[in-house]
């Protein structure tokens, strides 16, 4: 291109808003995606986006579990900002803290002119939640017992009355709403591509987001796609992983985890397959060259690399780092790799830049555009993880930075003192070597508490300036995960949850505090 070629792109790109496709594959590992390294060929159609865009390395999550991470996402905002850190809404709402915070970025790209879907595969992301603002439409893609109207709320009065026959009941005339194995990527994507097709016209730009949720447990991938361990003879089959009495613990048989990890690679390379249908329509349409595509996941998965399974127990990096993938043709580069620390939290603001909105100096992120122009290297930018976990009797809240080349675990069960770890992120990127342990007495320890109390101030300033979205649509009663409320209904009690703590929600409990 000449001098006056590449100015006029210049000129035109200033006025130009691009539609804009996020794709928010949940549960996804990004060391599970070839484009990240992986030997299995699990993701085709994945990698062949990332050849045409940037592949963010570092990329972090805000929390492990679905709910906060995806407010992260769509508002920019870390958890103790936005504060949809707890799916107990009824036992949350009574405390001013727990009230959700923040603009989501559907609503200012729907005021900037943009034609604005969504088709979310989970019930963290139904409206009860908060989620939708700003979305003309906001589809579920998914069925449960709470997703169905008049019989979500034959459920809630059932249960709340402890009404065991009557549960028992609505499970056995709907069995498909208690099928934890129902694939819910096809529906998404279907729902997508009827959308994009019944657009009446083009003349304002798009912002679609997908959701899907099939490399979720259970881990059960359709044929073919349940092809990446052939020769095993044994009998573990990726289902009822969150059973007290699972066959997939920590002491299992080495091969048999290999086979777990099998089908959750499996699960991966089905949804890329859906994908694939995605990208083939944007690039028939025509509409491929003029989108901003973004790839990542809520939160990754463990597979006792520390001990733990699945997600929402732990910060460690097996569940705290997503892929991050960036196409924008003629704007981000093709094929490039970027090592800066990066994170949900900078999702908003690159969206924003993308459709000529101003910064907003409230959003701690940044336009993943300026980050890959940067220099590359772990960099100086801090990334903030945060996890209450209220599983037992006690609530335990962890709290993680991720600065540099450095990532610190910090945890406090209720009662007992505080705990911390850091990896070295350079030279252990798996964080599988002893972490160094923090002596209260130390004075690297004195160092590391100031820091959280300084990063605790800066997430208080995020959380004031951010605007007060007022009560969620609470239910009338807890509401509960599609699996353990499947799990209820057949009899089994579940485990024990600590209470919410009035004193310690979030920002006063995720953040430790001395
Ligand atoms: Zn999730």
């Amino acid at each position: 291109m000449g001098l006056l070629g590449a100015s006029l792109a210049a000129c035109s790109d200033a006025a130009h808003r691009p539609n804009i496709l996020v794709i928010s594959v949940d549960t996804l590992r990004s060391d599970h995606l070839g484009c990240y390294g992986y030997p299995r060929a699990t993701s085709p159609a994945i990698d062949a986006i990332a050849k045409q865009g940037t592949v963010f390395q570092n990329a972090w999550s805000s929390s492990s579990w679905t709910l906060p991470a995806h407010a992260t996402m769509l508002t920019g905002l870390p958890v103790s900002a936005h504060a949809q850190c707890d799916w107990d809404l009824a036992a949350t709402e009574r405390f001013a803290n727990h009230l959700p915070r923040g603009r989501y970025i559907s609503e200012d790209l729907e005021r900037a002119g943009y034609d604005t879907a969504g088709f979310y595969s989970c019930i963290y992301l139904e409206p009860k939640f908060g989620f939708g603002p700003g979305f003309q439409t906001w589809e579920r893609a998914y069925h449960s017992v709470h997703s169905e109207p008049g019989i979500a709320e034959r459920w809630d009065s059932a249960r709340k009355a402890g009404d065991t026959e009557e549960m028992r009941r609505i499970h056995d005339e709907n069995p498909a709403l208690f099928d934890v194995e129902a694939r819910s990527a096809p529906a998404a994507i279907d729902s997508a591509l009827r959308w994009l097709g019944g657009r009446k016209s083009d003349a304002d730009p798009f912002f679609l987001f997908v959701h899907v949720y099939d490399a979720h447990t259970p881990y059960t991938p359709p044929p073919p796609f349940d092809r990446f361990d052939p020769e095993y003879q044994g009998t573990i089959d990726g289902r009822r992983l969150g059973d007290a009495d699972s066959p997939v613990h920590a002491g299992m048989d080495p091969r048999d985890l290999e086979h777990v990890i099998a089908l959750y690679d499996g699960e991966i390379a089905a949804i890329d397959d859906v994908l694939e249908r995605l990208f083939a329509e944007l690039e028939r349409s025509g509409a491929a060259d003029d989108t901003l595509l973004i790839l990542t996941s809520d939160h990754g998965e463990e597979f006792f690399e520390h001990g733990g399974k699945q997600h929402g127990g732990n910060l460690y990096r097996e569940t705290l780092q997503v892929p991050l993938i960036v196409k924008w043709p003629g704007h981000m580069a093709a094929g490039a790799r970027c090592a800066t620390t990066t994170g949900l939290i900078d999702i908003a603001p690159t969206l924003r830049a993308a459709a000529g909105l101003d910064a907003d100096k409230n959003l701690p992120g940044a336009d993943l555009r300026e980050l890959a122009r940067g220099k590359s290297g772990p960099g100086s930018r801090r990334i903030v993880g945060e996890l209450t976990i209220r599983r037992g009797p006690e609530p335990i809240w962890m709290a993680t930075l991720i600065d540099g080349r450095e990532q610190t675990i910090v945890r406090m069960p209720g009662s007992e003192g505080w705990s911390a770890e850091r990896f070295d992120l350079v030279l252990d990127p798996r964080e599988r070597a002893e972490p160094l342990h923090f002596d209260a007495a130390s004075p690297q320890a004195a160092r590391l508490l100031e820091d959280l109390d300084s990063t605790r101030s800066e997430l208080h300033r995020l959380r004031e300036r951010a605007p007060a979205r007022g009560s969620r649509q609470a239910s009338d009663g807890v509401v509960h995960a599609q699996e353990r409320m499947a799990l209820k209904a057949l009899g089994y009690t579940g485990s024990r949850d600590a209470p919410v703590d009035a004193d310690r929600l979030c920002l006063d409990g995720c953040i430790w505090r001395p």
